[in-house]
């Protein structure tokens, strides 16, 4: 697929998102492990990307409920553009236009193919794999499926179901629950926001209805609060930097 689908949906003056360079993650060193992440994206509709690392880009697909690790709990995954490798390393909010809201890097880790020639189980629709993530560990399947869409599903690309496969990682936990935070910096959608410019989003929410357009607000709303509590406790330590001098 490459990069260009990716790179022509975004605008990178405006968005934080890494534009990619293909050409330099093709040239990784030919044993290096593959990277593969699974991001926590709060945009129009709650989801979670998973991408894994294959001939210099990252392969994504969107799960709208997250992966399952009950082997009976078949996720719904659509395939959407090709992410560039840096991609990987993304946690923070896309203030406006494609995906805009706040993506968190919810799980990251190696994976590697179990199916013997990756292109060719991709093209087959059956792509056997291991994960060797923090949250999410041992063998799963992605299996396309005949153009199926749910309901009110907005995927264009292929639909496909992510499966894991009975294992020692195998279980009833669930995982979205259990786990909801950031691999990378530990916190959950209103800190990570919080890190950035709230007051953007106060005056800009691009919340629409529903149950995900009072989520974001809550979190606007919870990112605000942590701002202000940040900016009260930085005030005492005023006068202890000026005794210093
Ligand atoms: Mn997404």
């Amino acid at each position: 697929m490459g990069l260009r689908k990716y790179q022509e949906k975004r605008n990178f003056a405006s968005s934080p998102e890494p534009r990619g360079d293909e050409a330099k993650a093709r040239r990784r060193r030919k044993n290096a492990p593959l990277f593969f992440c699974v991001q926590k994206h709060l945009a129009s509709h709650l989801h979670y990307d998973l991408r894994l690392e294959h001939n210099g880009v990252l392969l994504s697909w969107a799960v709208p409920k997250g992966p399952s690790l009950d082997p009976a709990i078949k996720r719904f995954a659509a395939q959407v553009e090709d992410h560039p490798v840096e991609y990987g390393a993304f946690e923070g909010v896309i203030p406006e236009g494609y995906g805009a809201g706040i993506v968190m890097l919810w799980d990251s880790g190696t994976w590697a193919p179990e199916s013997p020639d990756v292109d060719a189980a991709l093209a087959k629709g059956d792509l056997k794999f291991r994960l060797d993530g923090y949250k999410l560990k041992g063998s799963w399947v992605l299996v396309r499926t005949r153009g199926y869409q749910r309901p009110g599903q907005k995927a264009t690309g292929p639909s496909w179901l992510l499966i894991k496969h009975r294992d020692e990682w195998s279980g009833d936990l669930d995982i979205t629950e259990f786990a909801p935070l950031s691999v990378k910096s530990g916190e959950d959608f209103p800190a990570i926001m919080a890190a950035q410019d709230p007051a953007l989003w106060l005056n800009n929410p691009k919340a629409g209805g529903g149950a995900t357009g009072a989520m974001l607000r809550s979190v606007i709303e919870q990112a605000a609060e942590l701002k202000l509590a940040e900016l009260e406790r930085s005030q005492p330590a005023r006068p202890k930097r000026e005794r210093k001098r």
